[in-house]
């Protein structure tokens, strides 16, 4: 307990005040001396009382007292200590500041003797009948404490003394208590104001410990955190961060960071950006989740996301930033990784599916390779496939190269690098990679070193080809990562199984194509043989006939069977022509002895053979007056004709008309055979004059041919510079053209 009080100053002014304004005697003073000593022994407001009390009892034992405070709204009187008979009931009794005698003395700071009770209008019956005593006469007088530096007296309460007697107090009596409240009132003022301190020390206490704790927690959780986080002034600069904002860019002590600007902390590049963002935040946008990149002590940037908002003081001003940054390098390297991936995934699908669809090899191989590079984003490379019947074992069937492996550009020593490496990589069947090769190996005029990666083409176990790349884009070196060269494994390995499947299909077209061609020999050779067989037949039988000694033939007779034998053997001899001429007309070996002819003579010609051999069919001819002169070969041009007309009579097994018509337009001569037989298909009308080709069906099923008529009229016609093509409807019928050259007018002499 303290020996002063807070207010001893002015607890020495009342005590001189008393001296100065009463005359007591000797004995009292040094009562009232003892009793102001003693209300300073204590600063505990209950003893402070209690004592204020004992001493005014001992002064002034007629009468009961009783000590009353205002409580701190001044609004509520409080009877703080009794004494007497009724002590115990008036303890802790609160009254209104307006009600008895001591509300008036408190309210109008004025000290009251009354003689008589029974007639003051100011008497509270309540009080009396509370305290259950006939009180006759009172003194209260306020607790006045006066400052000396304002020159203002606050009351905090008062002192009554009541008697059961009329005029129970002389002036002595008023005299001592004025002077006891005085030094009472200093007394405890200063006892309550110690206790108002000590419970204010008491709740401060409470405070600083929940806001130590409280900030304890805050702290724990800013240091663990995994996030950075750092407070910053309102001009930018870093007042506070926690560990994490330390490791993750890499500084050793706060001091390394505290007062600088949260710049330092961000990649150079993008400063005027973050300067930006953090000018919104000042003006007090939150910033939830803005991807930044930030960047270390060595320079080093790293992705982060940041979020940062503005604090207010007390007052509600703005006072700083507080930011937090997470380090989101795993996760942008995580998604740059699926995205990698994909876009990897996308190349060998896309490889697969276009070399799938390819049938030729080099460009198979030239496609594959130039997407290789696009993927790598490099743009020189190199793709050979051995030789499969090769020599040596890397002698190439294919070779491709890209950008600085041209022939044009690269030097003769990397030409022989370029094949060591290969080697490498047909005898290990690995990668080869080349870490470092003085571009000059590679091409001439230049000296910087870039990597070169081999792989093999492997296929069915067999090394079937190699394809490098070099580390370049533009002349520079480039950097090939393992992920590049497992992916150019993975595209090497698709080439492969492309080449392997490329050979095989070609492999199987040629079996199927030499099936084929053993079909068509066993088709052409039963065509020969019945073709052949039945002129013969007619020959030898009608030879027979004619022989016979049995039989006695007119001589009409015999010289129509005489004609047969000729038309017979003229048939055969147009079959065995076509066959020879057939291997003619493919090696370009048909020799034309061609002169000036009508070919308006040979249609008339074919037009009377027709009608007179053919009895089947309706024959017409349309011609013009003038005759139709070409310079061409006249033998092979009615090969021409007649091999039009066997068609156009054979493919209408059902008979009707056939149309032969010649005629000119312009300088070309036209000739063209209608029937009204089985027609052709529209999309085979020029695959008929394919050699062997034969439309199938159900409708030419029965009808024998050998598939190389039609070939041998395109020849004639092509030889002699004209035109053969058909047009036909299915079931409808057929009309054959071919258009060849007019021989240049004559101008007639
Ligand atoms: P072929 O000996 O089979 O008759 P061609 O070369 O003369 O051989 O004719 C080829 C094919 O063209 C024939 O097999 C037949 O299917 C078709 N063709 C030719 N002429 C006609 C025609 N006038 N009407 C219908 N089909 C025809």
């Amino acid at each position: 307990m303290p020996e002063t009080s807070p207010h001893a100053n002015d607890t020495d002014q009342h005590l001189g005040a008393v001296e100065t304004q009463t005359t007591l005697n000797a004995g009292t003073l040094e009562l009232l001396h003892r009793a102001a000593l003693s209300f300073t022994v204590s600063l505990d407001l209950r003893e402070v009382i209690h004592s204020v009390l004992a001493e005014a009892q001992a002064t002034l034992a007629a009468g009961s007292w009783s000590v009353w405070l205002l409580d701190e709204a001044g609004t509520t009187l409080t009877c703080w200590q009794a004494q007497g008979p009724s002590g115990d009931v008036l303890r802790g009794y609160r009254i209104a500041l307006d009600r008895g005698v001591v509300g008036w003395a408190v309210r109008n700071n004025t000290r009251v003797y009354v003689q008589d009770l029974s007639s003051d209008p100011r008497r509270d019956d309540l009080i009396s009948a509370r305290a259950q005593m006939p009180a006759a006469s009172l003194i209260c007088c306020p607790l006045n404490i006066g400052s000396r530096h304002t020159g203002t007296v606050t009351t905090i309460g008062a002192i009554s003394v009541v008697s059961d007697r009329v005029n129970g107090f002389d002036d002595d009596d008023v005299a001592l208590v004025d002077v006891l409240s005085a030094s009472a009132a200093t007394a405890i003022y200063n006892a309550r104001l110690y206790e108002q301190s000590q419970r204010e020390v008491e709740r401060r206490k409470l405070v600083e410990g929940a806001l130590r704790q409280s900030e304890g927690q805050y702290r724990t959780l800013v240091e663990t955190s995994p996030d950075s986080i750092f407070l910053l002034s309102l001009d930018g600069k870093i007042l506070m961060c926690n560990h994490r904002t330390l490791a993750l860019h890499g500084y050793e002590r706060a001091t390394d960071v505290l007062g600088k600007s949260f710049l330092s902390l961000v990649a150079p590049e993008i400063r005027a950006e973050a300067q930006d963002i953090f000018n919104r935040v000042f003006q007090g946008h939150t910033l939830r989740s803005q991807e930044l990149t930030l960047v270390r002590s060595d320079g080093t940037p790293f992705a982060d996301e940041l979020g940062a908002a503005l604090t207010a003081n007390s007052c509600g001003e703005p006072a700083g930033i507080v930011a937090f940054a997470r380090d989101i390098s795993d996760r942008k390297e995580a998604e740059a990784a699926v995205r990698r991936h994909n876009l990897e995934l996308r190349v060998l699908n896309d490889m697969a599916t276009h070399i799938s669809q390819s049938h030729d090899l080099k460009n198979l191989l030239e496609n594959a390779l130039d997407r290789t590079l696009d993927t790598l984003d490099i743009d020189t490379g190199w793709l050979v496939l051995f030789d499969p019947d090769r020599a040596s074992p890397v002698s190439s069937e294919i070779e491709i190269r890209r950008g600085l492996l041209s022939k044009a550009d690269i030097a003769e020593r990397s030409d022989s690098l370029l094949h060591r490496l290969v080697e490498r990589a047909y005898t290990t069947r690995q990668p080869v990679i080349l870490r470092s090769v003085e571009l000059f190996e590679l091409y001439a005029g230049a000296s910087a070193p870039c990597q070169v990666v081999a792989i093999p083409l492997v296929a069915q176990d067999q090394v079937v080809g190699a394809m490098a790349i070099a580390g370049l884009r533009h002349r520079h070196p480039r950097n090939i990562s393992f992920r590049q060269v497992q992916l150019l494994a993975a595209i090497g390995h698709q080439i492969s199984v492309a080449v392997e499947t490329a050979r095989l299909t070609r492999e199987a077209a040629e079996v199927d194509m030499l099936r084929q061609l053993d079909q068509m020999r066993a088709d052409l050779m039963a065509s020969f043989s019945h073709d052949l067989r039945s002129p013969l037949g007619l020959i030898k039988m009608t030879c027979s006939t004619l022989l016979r000694d049995d039989i006695d033939l007119d001589p009409t007779t015999q010289k129509d069977f005489l004609s047969d034998i000729i038309a017979q053997t003229d048939r055969l001899s147009r079959l065995v022509d076509g066959i020879l001429d057939l291997g003619k007309l493919g090696a370009g070996q048909l020799v034309l002895d061609s002169i000036p002819m009508d070919l308006g003579t040979l249609a008339q010609r074919l037009f009377d053979e027709a009608q007179q051999q053919i009895p089947s069919h309706q024959f017409t001819l349309d011609l013009p007056e003038d005759p139709l002169i070409l310079i061409a070969d006249s033998v092979r041009i009615d090969q021409v004709l007649h091999n039009l007309l066997d068609n156009a009579v054979k493919y209408s097994p059902g008979g009707g008309p056939i149309d032969i018509r010649g005629y000119r337009k312009r300088n070309k001569v036209l000739f063209s055979i209608s029937d009204s037989g089985i027609g052709i298909p529209e999309d085979q009308l020029d695959l008929i004059f394919e050699r062997f080709y034969r439309v199938k069906g159900e409708a030419t099923e029965h009808i024998s041919g050998t598939g190389l008529g039609l070939t041998t009229c395109r020849g004639i016609v092509e030889a002699h510079g004209g035109r053969i093509w058909a047009t036909s409807a299915l079931d409808v019928g057929s009309t054959f053209t071919f258009s060849l050259p007019a021989a240049p007018d004559v101008p007639e002499a």
